[in-house]
């Protein structure tokens, strides 16, 4: 596109959970499926520098980019949409926007002036935002803010989008995603919350140009009309968003609803081709569409909170698709297995994935799972403390060393299996000190991983303080359990492999931050047929 980056700024009013993320990952592969080039940040409105200090109680999944920025999950969605790697300015919070503007104080870069919210904190959020559309590549920037309208925290941001609309005019749009309340008693769908949430948004200085209302129900008859009227909204630019099968559907209601048209003429953006969706509605009907089912155990601390997990969850999914199948997870609670029930929990299941994870909680029952599947031979993926415990396990059952462990775990063992890597050693802080980012590997010839990859050197990411000691590497290999990937510089061990097993995988990196709908990861597609085989063999036994 000639001209200059448009801004497009998504907030969301009435409550939070709305689904700002995947409205806005949908208007950009609309775009994106136009021919633009685009891309999406995230503005979070809390204290902590990044998430990656957070329980994922608190805020689900901590999603990692390829230059090693640990960010919030809708990044993950961000990538899964566009097939596009984010970065390190892809996500801010007010903890790193007031940290930069305080190391700037601190040089003396603000030339004795009083450092005040407005201009030098509002000065720091848009030069972020505008910081992607530097580049120079991107025909869009849209910017998600976290929160609701109206919370005190997100002020700053609001005031910022208030400045940047004033300057920017024409090259800068936005849109608030609210809620459509639905009385039961009454049978309607209301519109009072939307118009209170605009209300607040013009108090801060922000006209909204377009409206999107989720809602369970289709809108009533002259419902956007009298939103439009309300709202200073045209009434083509209210967007009704119902309730999806599947977030995958949005981009193509959205589509229905014209919003990336409405959005185009609103920036004053004409003649654009038409959007080829074709390999996204390819993948929707592989997705909906199954030949065949599979299961698989998903055995992790957190799995009462599924967003924990979102990135392995979608990776599934989309490997599914691939593989024509349906992939349903049964979420196994870690904590809950012993040697006593897991044969319970985890029997009949095609295909057992152990997830990643901090701390002791919940590792005896991984390390339980873990033993089923290698003497069951039932296909296994182990991502990075995954990986780590089946390490551990081969240690104990394989190798009889009673106590091996993690000195994570337990710093006294007397088989290091897994232990603190050199350069972890003197790091005291906790936040953005972890191997993060991609890493090199080198896969082994003849291995199971450089069949499923089809080459030899790959990159992938990690985040993790702990590795496989090499001390016991000599052992463990004699015994089956062989180093399929190694880290060319570290000579780190990246990827462990059974002899004696038809599938069974330890990754100490992050495959799931990969996939995408337009490229499902390999590891995952190849794990999804292992179980389907395993599937099959099952009912054959039991026909037998
Ligand atoms: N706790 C482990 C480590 O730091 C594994 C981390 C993970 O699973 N992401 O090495």
């Amino acid at each position: 596109m000639t001209g200059s980056t448009k801004y497009i700024f998504v907030t969301g009013g009435v409550t939070s959970s709305l689904g700002k993320g995947i409205i806005s990952a949908s208007l950009a592969k609309l775009l994106q499926a136009r021919g633009f080039t685009v891309t999406i940040q995230k503005l979070d409105p809390y204290i902590n520098v990044d998430p990656g200090t957070l329980n994922p109680y608190e805020h689900g999944e901590c999603y990692v980019t390829e230059d090693g920025a640990e960010t919030d999950l809708d990044l993950g969605h961000y990538e899964r949409f566009l097939d596009v790697p984010t970065s390190k300015a892809n996500n801010v919070t007010t903890g790193r926007i007031y940290q930069n503007v305080i190391s700037k104080e601190r040089r003396g870069e603000y030339l004795g002036k009083t450092v005040q919210v407005i201009p030098h904190i509002t000065d720091e959020i848009k030069a972020h935002i505008q910081a992607l559309g530097r580049k120079g590549i991107y025909d869009f920037v849209i910017t998600e803010v976290g929160g609701t309208v109206g919370d005190i925290e997100s002020l700053p941001y609001i005031e910022s989008i208030r400045q940047l609309k004033w300057a920017k005019g024409k090259d800068c749009l936005a849109i608030h995603l609210t809620l459509l309340p639905y009385l039961g008693t009454t049978g309607e769908l209301k519109t009072k919350p939307t118009q209170h949430s605009v209300k607040e948004l013009l108090s801060l200085g922000v006209q909204p140009d377009v409206l999107v209302c989720r809602t369970e129900h289709p809108m009533q008859k002259g419902m956007k009309e009298k939103i439009a009227l309300f709202c200073n909204v045209d009434a083509e630019a209210v967007i009704e968003s119902r309730d999806a099968e599947t977030i995958y559907d949005v981009p193509l209601l959205m589509q229905q609803e014209k919003l990336d048209e409405v959005v185009l003429k609103k920036l004053g953006v004409a003649n654009y081709p038409e959007a080829d969706l074709g390999a996204w509605k390819d993948f929707l009907r592989r997705y909906k569409e199954p030949k065949g089912d599979v299961h698989i155990g998903l055995v992790g601390k957190y799995v009462e909170l599924k967003d924990a997990y979102k990135s392995i969850k979608e990776a599934l999914e989309h490997a599914g698709a691939a593989n024509e199948l349906k992939v349903h997870i049964k979420w196994v609670h870690s904590e809950k297995l012993t040697v006593k029930n897991v044969a319970k929990h985890l029997g009949g299941l095609a295909g057992v994935l152990v997830a990643p994870g901090f701390g002791h909680r919940g590792i005896e029952g991984k390390i339980e799972a873990i033993k089923y599947a290698r003497e069951n031979k039932v296909p296994f993926l182990g991502i990075c403390l995954g990986m780590q415990c089946a390490v551990i396990e081969f240690g104990r059952n394989v190798l009889a060393y009673a106590d091996a462990n993690s000195t994570e775990m337990n710093a006294d063992t007397t088989h290091p299996v897994i232990a603190m890597m050199e350069e972890q050693k003197s790091v005291a802080d906790k936040g953005g000190t972890m191997r993060l980012g991609a890493y090199a590997c080198k896969l082994e010839d003849g291995s199971l991983a450089r069949s499923i990859y089809n080459k030899r050197d790959i990159t992938e990411r990690h985040r993790h303080r702990y590795e496989f000691n090499n001390a016991y590497l000599g052992a463990y290999e004699k015994a089956g359990m062989m180093a399929t990937g190694i880290n060319p510089q570290g000579k780190l061990v990246e990827i462990v492999e059974l002899k004696d097993h038809p599938w069974f995988i330890g990754v100490q990196f992050h495959p799931e931050y990969r996939s995408t709908v337009a490229k499902p990861h390999p590891l995952f597609i190849a794990f999804v047929q292992a179980a389907m085989k395993q599937a099959v063999k099952t009912v054959e036994k039991a026909e037998a």
